[in-house]
Order: structure tokens, then sequence, then C-alpha cells
């Protein structure tokens, strides 16, 4: 009898040093999130602060390059805050800064609009990942950021539009013609989508255009042609 409330007490004494040690990692995870993720400072108890999102550049108003006759439009160079951003969330689960991505691309993509000419209303379409890539990352950073982007410029998000169906290899490792051979075939348009509103596609990076590439082809393949391309960065 003795033994058993002996046995209880040491359950219960383990049960709420659990709960002690997890309050105490709960509070530090609330602490550390409070942190500027780029500056360390919490004055402003943000994931990025004004000083921080402030130096952040945009490069001017003009097409990055062309797509099979499609606009690529690049807000950035891939430097400094804007590539610890892209990483951030990318590689190091820092989902927050999906909002600072989105507003980053988007204050220049509406003065892209203005200045070229561009139609007023999009359906934006973040580059898919293959379902495999998407199970072990747990989740897509560009359509954290495409959703983001829509909360801000009231576009619609489409991200049924187009699929990844090839698992492809990550493409920095290769060279340009098998950066392109790697993204042949690697996407594949959905039926009974809306073919008429203009189509933006967008990704973290532009670098060898493989991937837009890819799918330009694909939806033009569907009698998609109204599409224009905006990537946070190119390389420069
Ligand atoms: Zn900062």
């Amino acid at each position: 009898m003795h033994d058993k409330d002996y046995f209880f007490d040491i359950i219960l004494t383990m049960t709420i040093i659990n709960h002690i040690v997890q309050l105490f990692y709960k509070s530090l995870d609330f602490i550390y999130k409070k942190k500027c993720y780029f500056c360390n400072s919490s004055r402003e108890c943000v994931r990025m602060c004004s000083k921080c999102y402030d130096e952040l550049q945009h490069t001017d108003i003009r097409i990055n390059r062309v797509l099979n006759q499609k606009p690529v439009y690049s807000a950035g160079v891939y430097e400094k805050n804007l590539q610890k951003m892209i990483r951030g969330i990318k590689y190091h689960r820092q989902k927050e800064l999906g909002f600072y991505m989105a507003k980053f691309m988007y204050e220049y993509f509406s003065q892209v609009i203005a200045e070229e000419n561009l139609p007023k209303d999009y359906q934006v379409v973040p580059v898919p990942l293959h379902p495999k890539r998407k199970r072990k990352r747990g989740y897509n950073h560009m359509e954290i950021v495409a959703k983001e982007f829509c909360e801000l410029s009231g576009f619609e998000l489409n991200t049924d539009l187009i699929k990844r169906v090839k698992s492809t290899k990550p493409q920095y490792k290769l060279s340009f013609s098998e950066k392109m051979k790697n993204m042949e075939n690697a996407f594949k348009a959905e039926k009974n989508q809306d073919k008429n509103k203009p189509v933006l596609i967008i990704d973290d990076i532009c670098t060898s255009g493989a991937t837009f590439t890819s799918m330009i082809t694909e939806l033009q393949n569907n009698g998609i042609t109204d599409i224009y391309c905006l990537s946070a960065s190119s390389p420069e």
C-alpha cells in the first residue's frame, strides 16, 4: 500500500516537473518569436523590424527577362536581408516572414502595374511543389507568400490551376541545359479552370528561368496565354 502511494507521488511529481519544463520552453519560444529575425532587436515585437524592412531595396521598374514571350519582373536582388528572408522561410520554417516577402513583392508589383500599364486583376499562382517535397518540407513557402500577397492586393489565389507532376532534382547543382531538361514536363495544367483572367505566377528567385518557362509552356499548351511572372529576387 505504502509502496503504491510512493509510486503515485513520483508520477505526480514527474508530471508537475514536465509541465514546468514545457511552460519554460513555451515562454522561451514566446520571447524568441518577438525578436527581429534579422537584427535580433525586440523593440517592435515583430519578426522583421521596420529598420530591417526599410533596408530592403527594390530594383528599378523594368522587365527582368522575357521567357516564351512572357515578361518576368523581379522585385529585388538576392543578397543581404532579402536573401536571409528567402532562406529563412524556405529552409528554416520562418513562416511569419511570408507576410514581409509578400509586402515587398506587392509594393514592387503595384508600381509595375501603374508604370507598365498592366492588367489590374490577376489569379495568383504560386510555383507548386511536388507533393513528395511538400510533405518533406511540411509546407510550400510560396503558397504562404501567395496567400499574404492576395490579402494585400485583393487578387484571387489559385493553387489548382497547375500541379507539379514530376519530382525534380534541386536546380542549383545543375548546368543551364540540365536545368531546362530537369524542368521539362514537370507541370500539368488542370482542366476546367478560368482561362481568361490574367495569370500571375510568383516564385522566390528566378535564376535560369527554367521553372517559369516550364509552367508558361504548359499553360500555353492549355490555351492560357495572358501570363505574367514575378519573382521576389534575381541574382543581379
Ligand atoms: Zn531588425
